[in-house]
């Protein structure tokens, strides 16, 4: 499976754009529960992939899935790189076995299952699987683009009510519940920026 370098193209600027123009958004829902850095953080490795599209466009689908997580680690840092990082690894990892068995929403599942063993964390701690398996959820249901993206959304937004209980917005147990996660919002932020751009 080659990758169409055209559309990987324009989903990573649709990503990259994204990010950008919410960083300073993220770094404020951060402040509230963490140490204000998830919109700088996912600013630096969104640019990091952009800077190696050229070398992406040339790669298998997988492969090319595997190289953006390896650079999603190395340039995100924080808690936030690893996780996003193995969400990609994993998603091409996985997508070598698609098969008529084995359809996009499971290879989907396999990867966020990946990222809930690395963060040791589950649905309702209040981190950006709370997006994910929603996300994966609508997909499996095959929902149109559109509600995907809002069920992103509406998912990042329930985050609010939840007690976290990884990373750093656990240290303050009861005083983080009130305020949106910052990797889930990133998460819908993303979400909403690669269904509009297969909209288009
Ligand atoms: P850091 O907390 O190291 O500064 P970021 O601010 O970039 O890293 O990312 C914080 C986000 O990472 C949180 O809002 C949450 O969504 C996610 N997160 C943190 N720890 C975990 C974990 N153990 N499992 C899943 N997600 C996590
Ligand atoms: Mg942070
Ligand atoms: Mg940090």
């Amino acid at each position: 499976m080659q990758a169409e370098p055209v559309l990987l193209a324009g989903l990573i600027e649709a990503c990259r754009a994204t990010i950008a123009a919410n960083s300073d958004h993220l770094c404020a829902l951060d402040r509230a529960i963490g140490d204000g850095d998830h919109g700088t953080n996912m600013r630096r490795g969104c640019e990091a992939v952009s800077a190696e599209e050229a070398a992406l466009a040339g790669l298998p689908l997988p492969d090319a899935l595997e190289k953006i997580g390896l650079t999603l680690v190395m340039s995100i840092g924080g808690a936030a790189g690893p996780l996003y990082g193995t969400l990609l690894m994993a998603m091409g990892r996985e997508l070598r076995t698609l098969d008529e068995e084995r359809d996009f929403p499971s290879v989907l599942k396999q990867a966020i299952d990946a990222v809930a063993c690395r963060g040791r964390s589950h649905a309702g701690d209040k981190t950006l699987l709370d997006v994910l398996y929603p996300v994966q959820d609508a997909l499996a249901h095959c929902s149109p683009l559109t509600d995907i993206a809002r069920r992103a959304e509406l998912s990042a937004e329930l985050t609010a009510a939840m007690k976290a209980m990884r990373g750093r917005a656990s240290y303050l147990g009861d005083r983080s519940i009130g305020h949106v996660d910052p990797g889930a919002s990133s998460c819908a932020l993303l979400t909403t920026a690669i269904c509009r751009y297969l909209m288009e």
